[in-house]
C-alpha cells in the first residue's frame, strides 16, 4: 500500500529482478522453502517478512476458526470477522514497522466492517460499548497526539485505535492499549540501552497497538484473568 501497487489485482513480482512470480511459486510458505529463500529468475534472497506474514496469518485463521467454532449459520460471521481482523492487524503491524504508516485504506474499510458484524450480531453492546469505548480510546490518543506537540503519537495511531476500540470493547481494549505501552516502553528501553535507537527518535507504536489487539482478541479473557490476579 504504501508503494502504491494494486493489492487485490495486479500479480506479485520479484522486487529485486521484477520478474512476475509463477503461482507454483507463489505458494505460501511451501514456494519460500523449496526456493531456499531465493528468487528462481535472480536467484537473489527473498527477505524473510514473507514466509513469516504468511506463517502468522495462517496459524491466526486457523486459531481463528477453532474459537469461532466451525462455519454453520452465524459462526461463519464470527470467522470472518477474525479473519479480516487478522489480515489488518498483521499489514499494519509489518507496514508500520517499515514505514511508519497505518494505511486509512486498512483502518477505514475495516470500521465500516466491524460496526456492520457488530450491528446485526450485538447491536445493543454496539451502542453502549463498543462505540463509546472507540471515540473514547481515540480521544485518549488524540490528546497524547496534541500534547506530545504532533510528534509523539500519530494520527494514523488516533484512527487504528479508533478500530480498537470498536473490535475490543471495554474492558477488553483497555487491557489492550494498556499492554501496547507496557510493551512499547520495554523494547524503546531495550533499543536505547543497546544504542539501537537515541533517545528524541520516534518509535512506531502501530506495531505494538496491532500485535496486542490480537493478542487481546484471542486470549483477553485469560490476560484479563491474568492481570487481575497480579497487579
Ligand atoms: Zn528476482
Amino acid at each position: 500500500m504504501p508503494r502504491n501497487l494494486p493489492f487485490i489485482r495486479g500479480r506479485s513480482y520479484c522486487p529485486k529482478c521484477r520478474k512476475k512470480i509463477s503461482w507454483y511459486d507463489n505458494i505460501p510458505l511451501l514456494s519460500f522453502i523449496v526456493l531456499k529463500g531465493r528468487c528462481r529468475n535472480c536467484r537473489k534472497k527473498i527477505s524473510f517478512r514473507y514466509p513469516l506474514v504468511e506463517l502468522l496469518t495462517g496459524v491466526f485463521f486457523v486459531l481463528g476458526a477453532e474459537m469461532t467454532g466451525g462455519l454453520g449459520g452465524l459462526a461463519v460471521l464470527g470467522i470472518l470477522r477474525v479473519w479480516l481482523i487478522t489480515l489488518a492487524m498483521v499489514a499494519v503491524f509489518f507496514i508500520d514497522l517499515e514505514w511508519q504508516i497505518i494505511p486509512d485504506q486498512i483502518v477505514f474499510p475495516l470500521i465500516l466492517v466491524i460496526s456492520f458484524f457488530s450491528l446485526i450480531t450485538t447491536p445493543q453492546s454496539l451502542i453502549t460499548n463498543y462505540l463509546p469505548t472507540a471515540v473514547l480510546a481515540s480521544a485518549f490518543f488524540y490528546f497524547l497526539h496534541w500534547l506530545t506537540r504532533e510528534k509523539g503519537m500519530g494520527l494514523g495511531d488516533v484512527k487504528f485505535v479508533f478500530l480498537i476500540g470498536l473490535i475490543l470493547g471495554y474492558p477488553l481494549a483497555v487491557v489492550s492499549l494498556y499492554l501496547a505501552f507496557l510493551t512499547g516502553a520495554i523494547a524503546a528501553v531495550i533499543l536505547i540501552l543497546t544504542g539501537r535507537a537515541i533517545r528524541k527518535q520516534r518509535i512506531a507504536f502501530g506495531p505494538f497497538l496491532a500485535m496486542t489487539c490480537l493478542a487481546v482478541l484471542f486470549w483477553g479473557e485469560k490476560i484479563l484473568w491474568l492481570l487481575k490476579k497480579y497487579f
